[in-house]
């Protein structure tokens, strides 16, 4: 896992500058507000959120239960509309993206890793991680490339086997595999953490900060624990819908 051979400058300049358009921010947020209508109560989710993130970086968002970062997850995602405000990622407006250029968004400039690793239960790890290649159009034989970062996430003899043999960690590493095979431009991750044990966490964490520093994968973590938080490069606080 240690292998300081992994990352080659050329992996860190693919996916690092991918879009980002010389110094411009990767992820750029102005003004991003979202209400939600509940029966006869607005709820006011995010109120007003600003945020910059340059391509390389790893930050978290750090905030209480309630806050808004899933919802703030989701919109950078291109899962949920917002209300007002705008998103600008890898150079490209959300607002102005049609269905299907959203779709290919989620399919190639952003991965998701979650707190529950909604790995497929009857699919080997390998298979779990081939489907998004099937769905990203690319060859179904890993890279030697990619071959390297299950090595760095210290699964690559798991590959045949099924999620129910394998530990929460292991799972979650899959999940993150997942998450970074089509290369995208951002990993986001909600909570990755949430399900696991200590020494998982520790695991998980210290990968993430593996893929940020050997790969230059841009990481945005959401996270209500600052340990979790200390590691990344930068951290956010949000409360009540407001970057504090
Ligand atoms: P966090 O992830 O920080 O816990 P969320 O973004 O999930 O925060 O929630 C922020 C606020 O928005 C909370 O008050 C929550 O109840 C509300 N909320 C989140 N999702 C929905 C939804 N789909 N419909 C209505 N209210 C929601
Ligand atoms: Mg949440």
């Amino acid at each position: 896992m240690s292998d300081p051979q992994i990352a080659g400058a050329q992996t860190v300049d693919t996916i690092a500058n991918r879009g980002s358009g010389g110094n411009a921010p990767i992820i750029r947020v102005r003004g991003l507000t979202k209400v939600y209508h509940v029966g006869e109560v607005d709820v006011h989710a995010l109120r007003g959120v600003d945020l910059d993130v340059m391509a390389g970086e790893f930050v978290a968002i750090v905030g209480a239960s309630g806050s808004g970062k899933s919802t703030l997850f989701h919109i950078l995602g291109g899962l949920t509309p917002p209300t007002a405000g705008t998103v600008t990622i890898a150079g490209k407006d959300l607002a102005h993206m049609s269905n299907s250029q959203r779709t290919e968004l989620r399919k190639g400039t952003v991965g998701f890793v979650f707190q529950k690793y909604n790995l497929l239960p009857t699919l080997t790890a390998e298979d779990n991680i081939k489907i998004v290649e099937y769905i990203g159009g690319r060859s179904t034989e890993f890279t030697p490339e990619f071959v390297e970062v299950l090595k760095l996430l210290g699964i690559a003899d798991r590959m045949k086997h099924k999620p129910s043999k394998l530990s929460g960690g292991q799972q979650q590493r899959v999940a993150i595999a997942r998450a970074v095979v089509n290369h995208p431009a951002i990993l986001l991750a909600d909570e990755p953490t949430g399900n696991l044990d200590s020494q998982n966490s520790t695991a998980v964490l210290g990968l993430l900060k593996d893929l940020n520093r050997r790969l230059g994968q841009t990481i945005l973590m959401i996270t209500h624990d600052p340990e979790a938080a200390s590691y990344a490069g930068r951290s956010v606080h949000i409360r009540d819908g407001t970057i504090v």
